[in-house]
């Protein structure tokens, strides 16, 4: 599905990802882990297309991709995905009309209403069904994240990613919150890239975990793979196939 060849960010002199060279199976789940700083964060936005890499290419099925975030990338932040200003039902109303009617983000008449539906039935697979005149504000950590996550569904993008979406929430919470993610994960055929900093949470969810490290080359090893990429451990123990 996406591929990256020999991939390098620098900021003038320093460099964020060093010769990323790596590809990503549709319908994988996979999971970035690192330390702060490691450019876990960077990774995400090389793939949303919010940034172009120095050196390098990034092919989506196989065609060199170019900028622009299209509506085959959904994307949750740990915080702050969702309009505050705009209820449940009109946050998810919104990510549609932007797939629908980009120039202009309104829809009305029968699209409008077909559009409200679909609003309603995402909302629903997230457990939003009793909360669609909500505001975020008046809504628990989870709760926003639900939100966060049927914003980005509707508009059924084909690659999901998600920069430390549970970071924010309570233990318990987060338990549900795995459980959902699988679910819609396995249900729409999902292509999943999750930054976590909890490793459990990595081997838990991924069916294939990165490591990205702080490390860069050495110079006297210039044969090793010692770039921001350390260890790929491809766990072929999942498959993503819809029950
Ligand atoms: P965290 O776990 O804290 O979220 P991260 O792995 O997501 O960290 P990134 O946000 O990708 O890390 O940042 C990687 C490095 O790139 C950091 O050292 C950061 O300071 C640097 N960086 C990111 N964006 C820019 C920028 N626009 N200009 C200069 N440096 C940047
Ligand atoms: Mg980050």
């Amino acid at each position: 599905l996406l591929e990256l060849r020999n991939v390098w960010v620098e900021y003038g002199e320093k460099i964020v990802l060093e010769r990323v060279s790596l590809s990503i199976a549709e319908r994988s789940f996979v999971a970035v882990v690192g330390p702060s700083g490691a450019g876990k964060s960077t990774f995400l936005r090389l793939i949303l297309g919010q940034e172009a890499p120095t050196r390098g290419q990034l092919l989506l099925d196989g065609v060199p991709m170019r900028a622009a975030c299209g509506p085959d990338r959904g994307v949750v932040f740990q915080r702050y995905s969702v309009f505050p200003h705009l209820t449940a039902l009109r946050n998810v109303m919104f990510g549609i009309e932007c797939a629908q009617a980009p120039f202009a983000a309104r829809l009305f008449g029968a699209q409008r209403r077909a559009a409200r539906d679909t609003a309603i039935e995402m909302l629903t697979a997230v457990g939003l069904e009793h909360s669609l005149d909500v505001y975020p504000a008046q809504m628990s950590g989870g709760m926003q994240q639900r939100l966060a996550i049927a914003q980005a569904l509707v508009k059924h993008p084909r690659i999901l990613l998600l920069d430390e979406p549970f970071g924010a929430l309570d233990p318990g919470i987060r338990l549900d919150m795995h459980a959902l993610i699988t679910r819609l994960w396995a249900e729409h055929g999902l292509t999943i890239v999750m930054v976590t900093h909890d490793i459990g949470e990595a081997f838990k969810l991924g069916t294939r975990v990165l490591a990205f490290d702080k490390r860069r080359t050495d110079p006297h090893a210039p044969h090793r793979f010692g770039a921001a990429v350390t260890y790929d451990l491809p766990l072929d123990r999942k498959t993503a196939t819809p029950s």
